[in-house]
């Protein structure tokens, strides 16, 4: 029987919601590319539950339980022998969310040698350290799709509260204040701008979609080249590299996954080639921005603004200077943890471990590493450091 370790983010600190502020879920047919949304033989929760926290339990215990397995679920995963580090030694299978990840690093799979299988109950399995989960022969899975139009959504919202100086604007009314001059004094349209998305995936392209009808100019940069009928539908200018788009652009978003070839991308370097006043969004993750050069492009005027939901490490320290940096529009990692992506990636990590118990195949979609390489998703997204 297996030790299934999960390691989740902290309760609502008022405790666990009693009532909730809708009733239910809307129901979803499929993915927009028509893939199959998770399909688990069963659920044991109600869609629309806080299930990303510790007593959510991702609304895995009685399954898990009813067939004999043992499940430690923990919030404690950072500090010098944390309740992670000591059951890490003999689980089977650790889950954790991008959101308040479990790095496993080189070291902790060193100390770990009973893994065999790493889910992310979400999207973007960074904080696995694929170079030794390859050398470990440890399967990567994450819940592909679950909350890429969760992401997509909230890159379209940070654009509209930066643009459009929403944030200060709503302190004004908070403060009792009536301040149109200071409000719009940093307040744009976003119609007729330049926007340009890092990677058109899942998220990328469900970005461009949305903003089609705000009459802007569409930009993208990718490995892969999307198909001509969408370049053409959406009016697209593809760019070789992001240094060849975001010169280019009024508004860049970040939708590429975190591996070497993404890793500081936005260094001072790149920042400088921007437009002046120009606006960044990196929902993706902290670490494919420098963060010490976003601090001075923000500092200078180069950047107009910042928005994100991604640090590193996470949670991230109080002292971080993305907290109190000017005009950024930050929040904790949350775009991907809606009530609507809970159920989906709930159910999605479940159908992973009914697959894995049962000894077939994962979905290709949900892989990321497999038999000693990269695989599924992975294969087509990310790359290794050899
Ligand atoms: P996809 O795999 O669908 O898309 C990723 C895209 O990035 C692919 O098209 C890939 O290209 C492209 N890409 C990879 N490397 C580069 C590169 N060097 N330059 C340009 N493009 C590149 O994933 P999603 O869209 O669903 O998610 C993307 C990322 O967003 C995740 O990996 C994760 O880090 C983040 N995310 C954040 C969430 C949040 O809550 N904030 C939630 C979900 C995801 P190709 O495959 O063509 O080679």
């Amino acid at each position: 029987m297996a030790k299934v370790l999960c390691v989740l983010y902290d309760d609502p600190e008022d405790g666990m919601p009693t009532e909730y502020a809708r009733d239910g879920l809307p129901k979803l047919e499929r993915y927009p590319d028509g893939q199959t949304l998770p399909t688990p033989s069963a659920i044991d929760f109600n869609p629309g539950e806080l299930l990303g926290s510790v007593s959510g339990e991702l609304g895995l215990r009685s399954f898990l339980e009813s067939q004999g397995h043992e499940l430690v679920v923990t919030s404690d995963k950072d500090r010098d022998d944390s309740e992670f580090d000591r059951h890490l030694a003999d689980a089977e299978i650790v889950i954790s969310q991008p959101f308040w990840p479990a790095y496993l690093t080189e070291e902790r799979i060193a100390k770990a040698p009973n893994l065999k299988l790493a889910v992310t109950a979400g999207i973007g399995s960074d904080h696995v350290d694929l170079d030794a989960a390859i050398a470990g022969g440890i399967t990567v899975a994450e819940v592909t799709y679950c909350n890429s139009i969760s992401v997509a959504e909230h890159v379209v919202m940070m654009i509209l509260s930066l643009v459009r100086n929403y944030l200060p604007s709503h302190d004004w009314v908070r403060k009792g204040g009536w301040n149109i001059a200071d409000c719009v004094a940093r307040a744009y349209d976003v119609e007729g701008m330049d926007i340009g998305t890092i990677a058109a995936g899942r998220i990328g392209l469900a970005v461009l979609r949305r903003l089609a009808p705000f009459d802007v100019r569409l930009h993208y940069t990718d490995r892969h080249r999307l198909p001509d009928d969408v370049e053409r539908e959406l009016n697209l200018t593809f760019h070789e590299t992001a240094q060849d788009m975001v010169p280019n652009c009024d508004v860049v978003t970040v939708n590429a996954p975190l591996h070497p070839q993404t890793r500081g991308m936005f260094n001072d370097e790149l920042l400088g080639t921007m437009k002046r006043g120009a606006y960044l969004i990196n929902t993706a993750r902290g670490l494919i921005a420098d963060r010490d050069a976003i601090v001075r492009a923000l500092e200078s005027g180069q950047l107009a603004g910042y928005a994100g939901d991604v640090w590193y490490p996470q949670p991230a320290p109080a002292d971080h200077p993305w907290r109190t940096m000017p005009h950024h529009g930050m929040t904790p990692h949350i775009s991907g943890s809606t009530l609507s992506a809970q159920a989906r990636y709930a159910a999605g990590t479940r159908e992973i471990l009914e697959s894995y118990f049962a000894g077939q195949p994962l979905r290709d979609e949900y892989l990321i590493v497999d038999g000693g390489k990269l695989a599924g998703a992975g294969a087509h997204s990310y790359s290794t450091s050899s």
